[in-house]
């Protein structure tokens, strides 16, 4: 992110070739997923911090969303530095039908920077029909959350701010986005995540734009935030936030506020921006329980059944499968499932058990196998003779370094963590640092033969957990 503020002026780099993304997927990700998934993704347009592509289903995008799409950005970053997201259009080939209803063939962001920074507002001011209240699916974890954000979506301001907290994949974008959908037809709704407003703020102000960043902000009747703890700015920033929150508040306006944490274990905002969170309503969702995993799967299955009657049944015996199998979080049973249903559109069946198996087995392997942080860097401490405390300490010798960032790598390809939430098991270390170690040893294991054999070794350890035979 760093990066991007930084460059965020600077004019498009380099043009993407995608012939040559393709190739480095095709190598990255091995062949099989690549044909099944990955190579009928067109590229439709690129623009200075985000490229269209297109994918012939929602299904497929949600996938590729939910396993691939951070590794593919880290791609076209090495294209275009300023990149900081990929956006979908769902093509149905057949009938040429645009789902998603973006305007983006009448974009033209070389306008004038008034309308610029218009249209890059609306562009993050999208709000996706498709996650509603009504597709929200509730259980003892998420009830209270789901019922408060109803609350603010008929009594507007009753609870001021609303903070919804939970980890990664358990709902807070898809309450967000329902609590806009609902109140977007009387209401002035922005809805926008943290970081995204860091970036505008930045950009407004190199641009001599503030007067308009202030207005836009300060006149929404809505304001929903997402991923609060992304939030990270200089004072100016925060000074700035700050006010166009007690402004917001003052004149009556819905604040809603999601976050992967509750508000005092927010680091990097100012404690006055934090109380004021604390002073509204804090609610949090907790890991989803079997029941809740069961009926939501139960309720995408009829959600299928309805817009696809065509499609193939999955059985009660696979939903079962997923229910009790995928437990780390709604993403990934969501993301389970639409694997399960692209593969019974490929090959006109629904998987048998064992089929499934292999469908997911990245995702079985991860709940199976246990692995943990706290594993990774036991076995890797071990192996590089150093201990613990000297990993986790903020010191940069280099002989603590490359363990340390062997460790990081390895939690990022080994466990469905978050980059904030790895960096956070190292001591707090910023998201930024662990996308730096990912890099360095993908680079490093390109060059260094030795030090690959290594890391793969290490990765069977782990998977295999074999602590002891070091
Ligand atoms: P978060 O923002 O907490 O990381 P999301 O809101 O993006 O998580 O949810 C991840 C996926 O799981 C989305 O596709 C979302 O629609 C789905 N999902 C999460 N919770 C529920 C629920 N209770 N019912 C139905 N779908 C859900
Ligand atoms: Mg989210």
């Amino acid at each position: 992110m760093k990066n991007n503020l930084q460059n965020s002026s600077n004019p498009i780099e380099k043009k993407i070739d995608w012939k040559s993304v393709q190739a480095i997927m095709r190598e990255k990700f091995g062949n099989d997923i690549f044909e099944s998934w990955l190579k009928k993704i067109e590229l439709i347009d690129e623009f200075n911090n985000y490229i269209l592509i297109s994918v012939s289903t929602r299904f497929i995008r949600d996938w590729i969303t939910s396993r691939y799409l951070d590794q593919i950005l880290q791609i076209l970053k090495e294209y275009k530095k300023n990149i900081i997201r990929i956006e979908f259009v769902v093509e149905d080939k057949n009938n040429n039908k645009i789902e998603n209803n973006i305007e983006y063939k009448n974009q033209n962001l070389n306008n004038d920077n008034v309308s610029f920074l218009k249209d890059s507002f609306l562009q993050y001011n999208r709000i996706d029909p498709n996650k509603n209240f009504d597709n929200f699916v509730t259980g003892p974890s998420n009830k209270l959350a789901f019922e408060a954000s109803k609350k603010v979506s008929q009594d507007i301001a009753h609870y001021n701010p609303l903070y919804l907290f939970g980890g990664v994949g358990m709902g807070k974008t898809h309450l967000l986005n329902s609590i806009g959908l609902s109140l977007k037809e009387k209401n002035k709704v922005m809805f926008i995540s943290a970081e995204r407003f860091m970036y505008q703020f930045v950009k407004s102000l190199k641009s001599n734009e503030m007067v308009k960043f202030k207005e836009y902000f300060r006149n929404t009747d809505i304001l929903l935030i997402d991923d609060i703890q992304f939030m990270n700015g200089k004072e100016a920033m925060q000074e700035e936030f700050f006010h166009t929150f007690n402004a917001l508040l003052e004149k009556g306006s819905q604040i809603i506020v999601s976050a992967d944490r509750p508000p005092n274990k927010l680091a990097r905002i100012q404690e006055r921006i934090k109380s004021r969170f604390a002073g509204g309503l804090v609610v949090d969702i907790q890991n989803p329980d079997f029941e809740l995993r069961y009926n939501i799967i139960k309720s995408k299955t009829d959600e299928l059944k309805l817009f696809y009657p065509n499609q193939i049944n999955i059985t009660e015996e696979i939903q079962k499968f997923i229910s009790t199998e995928i437990r780390t979080s709604i993403r990934e049973l969501v993301g389970a499932f639409n694997r399960i249903v692209s593969f019974s559109r490929i090959y006109n069946k629904v998987p048998s058990l064992s089929e499934t198996r292999i469908i997911l087995k990245d995702l079985l392997n991860l709940s199976e196998n246990k692995v943990t942080i706290d594993l990774i860097q036991t076995i890797v401490c071990k192996f590089f003779k150093i201990s613990k405390n000297e990993m986790l300490s903020p010191r940069r010798s280099r002989y603590l370094v490359r363990p340390r960032q062997t460790a990081i790598y390895l939690a990022k390809m080994l466990t469905s963590k978050s980059l904030p939430e790895i960096g956070r098991a190292f001591s707090n270390r910023d998201h930024t640092t662990v996308i730096h170690s990912v890099k360095t040893v993908d680079r490093l294991r390109k060059e260094d033969n030795e030090l690959n054999v290594n890391i793969d070794s290490l990765k069977n350890k782990i998977l295999y957990n074999q602590e002891n035979e070091i």
